[in-house]
């Protein structure tokens, strides 16, 4: 089920406003238009669910699949030496879109991050790391980099 006043369900599913990197029947994920820092993932259910408390078990567990799934595509295609994986749940935990969602933000040795100072990206920057990202998701080399 989508929600009609969730710009996840609306923009993201429904419209498909957004730079798409993953999807399969449940789970969707694409580059967040304010990112963290460059690369910046959301892997979202295709159905809505507010948060952790509510969404469907089978179904957060194919969304943390996924996340896991699009690890390595993430940080090989930024070039990133870690990354973090996470999710908020509540206006005080700072979620600020009540759909429940997975942040996957590549890390940069130096590089401090800020929820409150987040840049918005053009269109052709979140295009191209997409591109970069998907063609990462296709590479069949699995080889495992060390993490800094
Ligand atoms: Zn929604």
């Amino acid at each position: 089920m989508l929600s009609e006043d969730c710009v996840f369900c609306q923009n993201v599913i429904k419209k498909r406003d957004a730079f798409v990197i993953y999807e399969n029947e449940n789970v969707l994920a694409f580059m967040d238009k304010f990112p963290v820092e460059p690369g910046h993932v959301l892997v979202i259910p295709k159905s809505h669910y507010e948060n952790i408390l509510d969404i469907d078990y089978d179904l957060y567990l194919e969304v943390h699949r996924v996340s896991k799934l699009l690890c390595l595509p993430v940080i090989r295609a930024l070039h990133a030496d870690a990354i973090n994986v996470g999710q908020n749940n509540g206006t005080c935990a700072n979620q600020k879109v009540f759909h429940y969602h997975v942040h996957l933000i590549p890390r940069f040795c130096g590089r401090e991050i800020g929820w409150r100072a987040r840049n918005s990206a053009s269109d052709d920057e979140l295009d191209e790391i997409a591109e970069r990202i998907k063609a990462e998701i296709g590479n069949s080399d699995k080889t495992i980099p060390k993490l800094k």
